[in-house]
């Protein structure tokens, strides 16, 4: 396990990237390593559909569309979390902020309270890759954990490695679904590439390598950062 050098800046960190990059399998290591929580906005929203509440509800007629929720719902939620007390040491968002808004919104919010984002991992990965990866993505009725059924398959056929859960695969991977997510993103969480290199805080990581090169190039990117 790593720990933080309470001198450095606290790991204060999203990840970016397209649909399919790896941000939910990476994090599964990084909030164990790095001992901080794990904020995905995905899985709020699927923890929220399950349990039938409004707010999965109003999120899943988007989610299935493969269109985005709306900005003032999911900045509001992200808010609430990052007020909980064991987001102060750390945090690592997945999947949040996918538009200019959230972002700002989440600057006006760190920043004033002296918390503010210590780097952007941009998970990078050529396009035509995506689709296999979303296709063949399966993840954990139970737990959410995330195999592929070829790149990252659980050692019992259809079952979680981690808590016995059954796998399925997600009603927005299917590929016309997809798609679309793949257009919302170039459209709407793409300029945030941008956003954040001007902000001085992107870090890129090439995604098309197996999860293990991946990950250490991202321990390295954080390394890099508590030494500056
Ligand atoms: P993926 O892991 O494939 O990138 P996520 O699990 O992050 O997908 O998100 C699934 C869906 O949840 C999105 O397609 C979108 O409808 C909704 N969603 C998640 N995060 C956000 C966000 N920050 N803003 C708007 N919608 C979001
Ligand atoms: P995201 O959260 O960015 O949408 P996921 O972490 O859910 O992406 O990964 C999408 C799919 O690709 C999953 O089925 C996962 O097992 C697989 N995957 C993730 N990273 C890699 C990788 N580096 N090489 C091959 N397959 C990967
Ligand atoms: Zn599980």
């Amino acid at each position: 396990m790593r720990t933080i050098n309470p001198e450095a800046n606290q790991y204060n960190l999203v990840l970016l990237g397209p649909p399919g990059a790896g941000k939910g399998t990476q994090a599964e290591r990084l909030v164990k390593d790095y001992q901080i929580p794990h904020v995905s906005t995905g899985d709020i929203f699927r923890a929220s559909i399950k349990a039938g509440t409004a707010l999965g509800r109003e999120a899943q007629k988007y989610i299935d569309a493969g269109e985005l929720v709306p900005d003032k719902v999911v900045i509001g939620i992200v808010q609430e979390r990052l007020k909980e007390s064991d987001t102060k040491a750390g945090f690592l968002l997945d999947g949040f902020p996918r538009t200019v808004p959230q972002a700002d919104a989440l600057d006006d919010f760190l920043r004033p309270a002296g918390r503010p984002l210590s780097a952007v991992i941009n998970i990078e990965v050529d396009p035509e890759i995506l689709v296999t990866r979303l296709s063949g993505r399966r993840i954990c009725k139970q737990c959410g954990a995330v195999y592929h059924v070829a790149t990252k398959k659980p050692v019992q056929d259809g079952v979680c490695d981690h808590c016995d859960g059954q796998l399925r695969q997600r009603v927005d991977d299917q590929e016309e679904t997809v798609r679309k997510r793949l257009q919302v993103y170039a459209a709407q969480t793409e300029p945030l590439i941008r956003y954040y290199q001007e902000a001085g805080l992107l870090r890129q990581i090439n995604g098309d390598q197996d999860i293990n090169r991946v990950y250490q190039d991202i321990v390295h990117a954080l390394e890099a950062l508590a030494n500056d």
